[in-house]
């Protein structure tokens, strides 16, 4: 077996002891009895303690030192070349960081998820700002172990949207904000609101379930490769190159929540879906980033999902679905109803426009949590600044306010841009499907999902770990990454919808 060889079949045996793990997350969020959390805890731990181990093994360091200067790596975006240089990125970063610090992360981040369990039950931000000091202090050690180019907060971004620079990421960001504030703004000022009371009708479970699946697999999830399953905060896992798990949860009072859930999920899944079966386990064929996972998610759940041409198709089944529901509901209402905006407090209920807001309140606040301009002790204030500036309100508690995500609680820092990143990728993405193949809508309208996968298949999925993000962008769109499709998206969408100019 050649050396190239040898360290595949290494890398592979680690990504399938890490399918395990995913299979035990999922059973654990989805039919696992309650009794059974601790044992499956140490089940979890002792897995992920063995993928560590065999992914920080000398003598994969070894391999890859002498593969790095081997022909095999001269084409950094070849197969061979991409499998050396990823798997030396993630075997040098998990070197970087003492065995200590990842353990008292781990510790961190467990007892941060309890206290905020009750801190955000209780109202009591006072009694978890101990924990955000903590957290940001070991995030900051992690960063200053890792090292980065110019902002602690790199460090952490690499985590889930490698190679992306603070910088870049804030440029973008901002140029967002400073074009959706005004937006929003004049949307209020429109006093026109939808007639949102369509989504509050009674919609049975069972009939959302098949409605649902016949949508996730009209899009393109391939229900022979993969599975929908019910379970509190949704999420997709990939546990083998032909088993992909998604899910949603139903609410038979908005059934919006299950739908569009669903072909977010879907979304996800066609993503993993796509990547080469043949590098299952190498990066190759493995997904890109948190941001482009996202992008391909929001772009079925947003840019199909909630367009006119793919209701023209849906809606008539979705009228003797769901009769009771759709009495009486024009289409041009129902249309108008699943696009509404309005700035609220919670981000996993936003809409299409302000979700980006909230996004941007916890990326410029992680930023100051993490130097140390801002403390912990401010957060409350700072945050409800924010909120009043960006989106027009302020929440009346900080159980709506700054307790609302899991995510700080759980030392997951530098993860919220991603969600931004995928809505912007996803418009850019868009627009150069639409240049390449043209007539989009008018194939949603027919039912006809298929040449969209492909081209997303083809240009997205398949290039695995070949590129980064920004090279991925380029190559597929020829522009770096801009706030301007996604604003142009959503000003074609909401103008007409609010009669702005
Ligand atoms: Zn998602």
């Amino acid at each position: 077996m050649s050396l190239f060889e040898q360290l595949c079949t290494q890398a592979r045996q680690s990504a399938l002891l890490e399918s395990i793990e995913s299979l035990l997350g999922w059973d654990e969020r989805t039919y696992m009895p309650t009794a059974a959390g601790e044992y499956r805890a140490e089940q979890m731990t002792f897995v992920s303690g063995e993928v560590h181990r065999r992914r920080t093994d000398p003598r994969l360091g070894e391999w890859l030192h002498e593969l790095s200067s081997s022909p095999l790596a001269a084409d950094p975006h070849s197969d061979e070349g991409a499998t050396i240089r990823q798997l030396r990125r993630d075997y040098e970063k998990r070197c970087k960081l003492p065995q200590l610090l990842v353990e008292e992360l781990t510790r961190a981040s467990v007892l941060g998820q309890q206290a905020w369990v009750k801190a955000r039950a209780a109202d009591d931000y006072a009694s978890f700002a101990p924990h955000i000091t903590k957290l940001y202090d070991l995030k900051r050690q992690q960063a200053e172990c890792l090292g980065y180019p110019e902002h602690p907060y790199d460090a952490l971004l690499d985590d889930y949207e490698p190679d992306a620079r603070t910088s870049e990421v804030a440029a973008v960001l901002s140029a967002l904000r400073d074009e959706l504030t005004p937006l929003v703004q004049a949307i209020i000022e429109s006093g026109r609101r939808a007639p949102v009371e369509i989504l509050s009708r009674h919609c049975p479970q069972s009939a959302q379930e098949t409605f649902g699946k016949r949508a996730a697999s009209a899009i393109g999830f391939d229900f022979e490769r993969g599975r929908l399953d019910i379970t509190h905060h949704p999420f997709c896992a990939g546990m083998g190159p032909h088993d992909c798990r998604i899910t949603t949860r139903y609410d038979e009072t908005f059934f919006p929540s299950a739908l569009f859930g669903t072909l977010h999920e879907a979304g996800h899944g066609i993503y993993d879906q796509g990547l080469r079966t043949d590098w299952f386990g190498l990066p190759p064929g493995t997904y890109l980033s948190l941001g482009i996972h996202e992008s391909q998610s929001r772009m079925w759940e947003n840019l199909v999902g909630r367009s006119r041409a793919f209701w023209e198709h849906f809606f008539p089944q979705f009228a003797a679905d769901f009769p009771e529901a759709a009495l009486g509901a024009s289409f041009d209402d129902f249309y108008w109803a699943i696009n509404h905006v309005e700035p609220s407090l919670i981000r996993v209920e936003a809409d299409e426009a302000t979700y980006n807001l909230h996004i941007i309140v916890r990326f410029e606040l992680e930023q100051a949590l993490l130097t140390g301009d801002l403390k912990s002790a401010d957060l409350p204030t700072a945050w409800n600044e924010k909120y009043r500036q960006y989106l027009g309100i302020a929440p009346p508690s900080d159980a709506d306010g700054c307790l609302q995500d899991i995510h700080w609680s759980a030392a997951l820092i530098g993860y919220f841009p991603t969600y931004s990143l995928g809505n912007l990728y996803a418009a850019q993405f868009f627009e150069a499907a639409e240049r390449e193949l043209g007539g989009l809508a008018d194939q949603f309208s027919h039912g006809e999902f298929a040449p969209l996968k492909s081209w997303l298949q083809r240009n997205i999925h398949e290039v695995g770990q070949c590129y980064t993000a920004a090279q991925l962008v380029e190559r597929v769109t020829g522009q770096p990454l801009s706030h301007a499709p996604l604003v142009r998206h959503l000003r074609g969408k909401l103008a007409p919808l609010y009669g702005l100019k």
